[in-house]
């Protein structure tokens, strides 16, 4: 905190009364062209807009770092068998897969655009900022949703950032044409590539998928976000095989996994080895355990050093019925899932829906500090703890220094 920075000139937003993460007492939070000017104790003397946040807390924005945003709100009858194969116990996420591609046949950009659009208000509402959307681009979809969601981030650019990811959701070698598809994309503007790399049949489809996919990254200096072992059987070991393939090619830090939920199945040195490696290849880890029944090893993840957020993943689709982009909501039900449930537990859990997020997605300046983007929300409870059990929407939601959200608005 440097309490000197532009002392005496009026800011465009202040926020005082702010109960911060960590620290006792009250702080006032001054904005100016879109950052952080200040956070201290003193008085602010001037400023554009004052919002008393009345002792409530006041933290980051919350930062999406998963989620199926082409399929928001398809979930209805036709999916009720994809949703009932991706929940059994031992997870038949290919028959759900293949079933819930159906919804993909016919689509219209104006369909996926209004779905979109509805969930991404509520996400604004939420005191979402930030969102890396995984959108199908492959021989069924082709890039129908993916020109509706560019649109959406144009629209939107002023009230959240909006990632989009070319996402070759029914395999690259089970799927011929679809590796043209996502090259097409990132030529359109997609801001990620991705990869579902474990779908594929045998090792050697596998391992060519991560390399077709990491190719196209590198040729076109995109990082890459892909989805990994996504059932609970000890054989999917493709988060292994991307580690390695990120660390041969020098891609630290530009690459995220999703789900890794095979993890829980591992023998406990196998996992541990695999999360070192994720260490060592700069792999940050996005897990939903509320849209599946197994889970990642989180706790191995976090000790070894390994950057683990929580995803939203899906919002009513053909895998999960509920969602709303609420992270809070996210974190609660990740809490009872996990088992973390001390105070400690709940820090982390919140860092998993902030910094941790923006970490894994790649957003630099993210945080609440002087000189880093103004992205914040005020709730309007004390506590972490009080936060994550209500799950309510923000009071204020501030992106880039701008209020993109107040319930009065
Ligand atoms: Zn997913």
């Amino acid at each position: 905190m440097d309490p000197c920075i532009g002392r005496g000139v009026a800011a465009d937003i202040a926020v005082v009364n702010a109960r911060l993460r960590g620290s006792d007492g009250l702080f006032s939070i001054t904005v100016e062209d879109g950052l952080i000017r200040s956070i201290d104790r003193s008085r602010v003397a001037g400023a554009e807009r004052t919002i008393d946040a009345a002792g409530g807390l006041v933290t980051e924005s919350f930062v999406v770092s998963h989620l199926h945003l082409d399929k928001v709100y398809t979930g209805g009858p036709a999916l009720q068998a994809s949703i009932a194969s991706y929940q059994r116990p031992d997870m038949r996420t290919l028959d759900a897969i293949d079933a819930a591609s159906s919804v993909k046949r016919g689509q219209t950009e104006g369909q996926v655009l209004e779905r979109a659009r509805r969930l991404l208000r509520e996400a604004v509402a939420m005191g979402v900022t930030h969102v890396r959307a995984f959108c199908d681009t492959d021989t069924k979809a082709k890039l129908t949703g993916l020109r509706a969601l560019l649109r959406l981030k144009l629209e939107f650019a002023e009230s959240l950032h909006l990632q989009v990811v070319a996402f070759p959701q029914d395999g690259v070698e089970r799927d011929p044409g679809a590796e043209e598809y996502v090259r097409q994309a990132v030529e359109l503007g997609a801001d990620v590539v991705g990869g579902i790399p474990w779908t594929e049949k045998a090792q050697p489809a596998r391992r060519s998928h991560i390399n077709k996919m990491l190719d196209i990254a590198e040729e076109y200096e995109r990082p890459v976000g892909m989805l990994v072992d996504d059932a609970p059987d000890a054989r999917l070991r493709t988060l292994e095989m991307l580690a390695k393939e990120t660390i041969r090619r020098g891609l630290e830090n530009r690459v995220q996994a999703c789900h890794a939920r095979a993890m829980s199945a591992y023998p406990q040195g196998y996992a541990r080895s695999v999360a070192r490696l994720c260490r060592r290849a700069g792999i940050g880890l996005t897990v939903s355990p509320h849209t599946g029944p197994a889970c990642a090893r989180v706790d191995l993840l976090m000790e070894e050093g390994v950057t683990v957020s929580l995803g939203q993943d899906d919002c009513d689709d053909g895998y999960y019925p509920y969602g709303r982009c609420n992270m809070l909501e996210v974190a609660f039900l990740s809490s009872h899932i996990l088992r973390m449930m001390t105070a400690a537990d709940m820090e982390a859990l919140y860092d998993m829906v902030t910094i941790n997020a923006a970490k894994v997605i790649g957003v630099e300046g993210f945080g609440l500090k002087p000189h880093n983007g103004a992205n914040m929300v005020v709730l309007g409870k004390g506590s972490v703890k009080e936060a994550m059990s209500s799950a309510s929407s923000p009071l204020w939601v501030v992106k880039d220094g701008r209020v993109t959200h107040h319930p009065s608005d």
